[in-house]
Order: structure tokens, then C-alpha cells, then sequence
């Protein structure tokens, strides 16, 4: 590829409507803050890419907020006017006497993969070393009112072909509901559990009665920086502990199999800073035969790109949360909208770059803050 220096970065946060307003403890949530970037080169080339940290700082430390300052007072002038002759120079650049602060340093690693792509005239898949032409769609299911209702929701997902059903649990909402989803989907259904951190130790006898549903894994049980607690409750499980929010980087992932912490791991690019670490995990399990697989953060069609183009790494063997967008948006940011066909999303492999045409007039009516770091 040309080498590229960025010569501006434009922030801007929008609020972007869900097509169905979700509840969380504060209230009624009907619209997503999400911040976008774009990235310009010098050479004129522009990218767009994607922040992905939330509202609250309740998955990790980070917030839309945070993330906003971390980008404008340290992420970006270490890369704007920087003759990068590679991306996947960046994380070294970004980690240097800079902690933390993973989802904002991402927003802009990423976009400079997906510059990168465009200037080499590449499809980003591709440019990262991805080999396939299909991804499979899973779904991830929030706590639903009862059983019942868990069965519908689970019955519908797999008769639109969904490939993977994930079901969040909390103690009091695991077994009994895990039980009646697998009666009534039948023994063939792709089931799954995440727990987002809602178990301890205590809880080995409940979560080992999981046993028996044949999940294809436990995702995160324990605290979301946990591994030896982690270990120990593998130990008694014979279904699979996939981690999430305690795999932040390639040093942790090495700390999950030599602990033997778990099984499988969720890649998140924006957990881990960005695409040179999630190459490096992708890698790492590979050759440890730990299958991966791409989770979501409930992104727009900038940020999905992103995660279509990762999970075409052939290590990504197990279904990935890349619903289309008529799963949470009225309408989304990226023409054509992301769909899915018998379960599969395509990766776009007929144009350089991240593989969708933005709506910027869109985009420009639904931001609400910007500013430009040059
Ligand atoms: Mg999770």
C-alpha cells in the first residue's frame, strides 16, 4: 500500500433512533449515542469508522464522553501529520506511555485499517487477510418477561435463519428458562448463554446444571476482569466458558489459555484497541485451536463493516452478533442497509475500503456535536 498521513479527523457524535425502544434501569432508551469518525488523508482519500464505547460506563470504563476527550487530547495527535507506512503500526504508537482508553484509541486505529484498504484498493476483508465470502449471523436476545416469551423470541430468530441464538441469563433466569428454550427448539437448535458478569463461585452447582442443555458456551459468568476465578469454574463445567469483557488485549488472551480460563473468547476490536491485537488474538487462538468469534456493540452500518470485514478471518468459525440493520434501526447510516440471507451476511468484496456507501446527508441531520481535530 502507499504509505498515508492523515491530515484531519473529524468527530462527530449522532443520535441514531432504534427501531424499537429498549428499557434499562434509568429509563426508556429510544435512540443510540454513537460517535463517528472521519478520517482524512492527505492524498484526499476519506474513510469513515466508529467509536463504539456507550452511554454509561457500565460494559468498561469507557463512555461516548471519555472517548470523545481520549481521542482529541491524545489518540489523534499521535497519529494526525504521522507518515504511517502500515496500520498495523499504530498500536504500538498508541500504547506508548498511554493506558487504557482501548475503545477510543480503536475509533481511529480502525479507520486508519480501512483508509488503508481504500488507498491500496483493496476490500478491507481482504486487506486483513480474510478469506471468506459469508458470515454467520447470530442473535443476541436481552431477559425476557418469562419462558414463554424467551421461546417465542428464540423460535422466531431461528425461523429467520439465524445461525446462533445467545441468551442473556441472570441467577433466577438461567436454568428453568435455558431448559424450556432447549425443549421446545429441539436438540439441532444453536443455543448459547451470556451472563455479562451476574454469577460468582457460589453459583458453580446452578451454572454446572447448564451442563445438560448441550449449550455451545458460557459466555463471561464471572467478573468482567476475572481469569483465575474463571479457571476454576471451567474446571467444573464441561460446557465451554467463552470470555468477553475480560480479553483486552493479546497478553490476556495468552492468560486465558495458559490459566485455562476458557474456551473460546468473543472478539471485540473496540474491547481490544483496535485491529493489529484482534489480528494478533485471531492468530494466537488460532494456532492454539480456541475458535473465535466477532461480537457486537450494537453499531451502526460504519461499525458493522468493520466487524463483517473481522470476522471474515478464518479463525472465526463460530457465528458472530452481525444482525442486519432492520434488527435495531429505523433506518441506518450505510447505503445499501446491512441484510442477511438464510443466516448469512455477504462481505462486500467489490470495492476498496470498508465496503458501504455512507449517507453523510443523514448523518449531517441526526449529529449533534462535532469537531474537527487538524
Ligand atoms: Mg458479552
Amino acid at each position: 500500500m502507499p504509505s498515508m498521513r492523515i491530515d484531519r479527523i473529524t468527530l462527530r457524535e449522532i443520535r441514531l433512533a432504534l427501531k424499537e425502544p429498549f428499557r434499562i434501569s434509568s429509563g426508556v432508551v429510544q435512540e443510540r449515542r454513537i460517535m463517528l469518525l472521519e478520517l482524512h488523508d492527505a492524498s484526499g482519500a476519506t474513510t469513515w469508522s466508529e467509536c463504539v464505547a456507550g452511554e454509561l460506563p457500565n460494559y468498561s470504563s469507557e463512555t461516548i464522553d471519555t472517548a470523545w476527550l481520549a481521542i482529541s487530547q491524545w489518540v489523534a495527535p499521535r497519529v494526525i501529520g504521522r507518515e504511517i507506512a502500515h496500520p498495523g503500526e499504530l498500536h504500538e504508537v498508541l500504547e506508548r506511555d498511554f493506558r487504557e482508553h482501548r475503545m477510543a484509541k480503536a475509533g481511529v486505529e480502525m479507520g486508519c485499517w480501512g483508509l488503508a484498504a481504500t488507498l491500496a484498493g483493496q476490500p478491507l476483508a481482504r486487506f486483513i487477510g480474510g478469506t471468506r465470502t459469508q458470515i454467520a449471523a447470530g442473535i443476541s436476545l436481552g431477559i425476557q418477561a418469562s419462558p414463554a416469551a424467551l421461546i417465542e423470541k428464540a423460535g422466531a430468530a431461528l425461523a429467520e435463519g439465524y445461525r446462533k441464538v445467545k441468551i442473556k441469563i441472570e441467577p433466577g433466569k438461567d436454568v428453568e428458562w435455558l431448559r424450556a428454550a432447549r425443549a421446545a427448539l429441539g436438540s439441532d437448535a444453536h443455543l448459547m448463554a451470556d451472563a455479562n458478569n451476574a454469577y460468582t463461585l457460589d453459583d458453580t452447582d446452578r451454572l454446572a446444571a447448564l451442563d445438560e442443555l448441550d449449550l455451545m458456551m458460557i459466555e463471561q459468568p464471572l467478573a468482567h476482569d476475572d481469569l483465575v476465578r474463571h479457571a476454576a469454574l471451567q474446571r467444573s463445567l464441561r460446557t465451554p466458558i467463552c470470555l468477553d469483557e475480560t480479553i483486552t488485549s493479546l497478553d490476556r488472551a495468552q492468560d486465558m489459555i495458559a490459566l485455562k480460563s476458557g474456551r473460546i473468547i468473543n472478539i471485540k476490536a473496540g474491547r481490544v484497541g483496535g485491529f493489529a491485537q484482534s489480528l494478533a488474538i485471531h492468530d494466537l487462538c488460532e494456532s492454539q485451536g480456541i475458535p473465535v468469534w466477532c461480537g457486537g456493540m450494537l453499531e451502526s452500518g460504519i461499525g458493522r463493516a468493520y466487524n463483517v470485514a473481522l470476522a471474515s478471518l478464518p479463525n472465526f468459525t463460530l457465528p458472530g452478533d452481525v444482525s442486519p440493520s432492520a434488527r435495531y434501526w429505523a433506518r441506518d447510516v450505510v447505503n445499501p442497509e446491512w441484510t442477511m440471507k438464510n443466516g448469512m451476511v455477504t462481505v462486500p468484496l467489490d470495492v476498496p475500503g470498508i465496503g458501504v456507501e455512507v449517507d453523510t446527508a443523514m448523518i449531517e441531520s441526526i449529529t449533534v456535536r462535532r469537531e474537527v481535530l487538524a
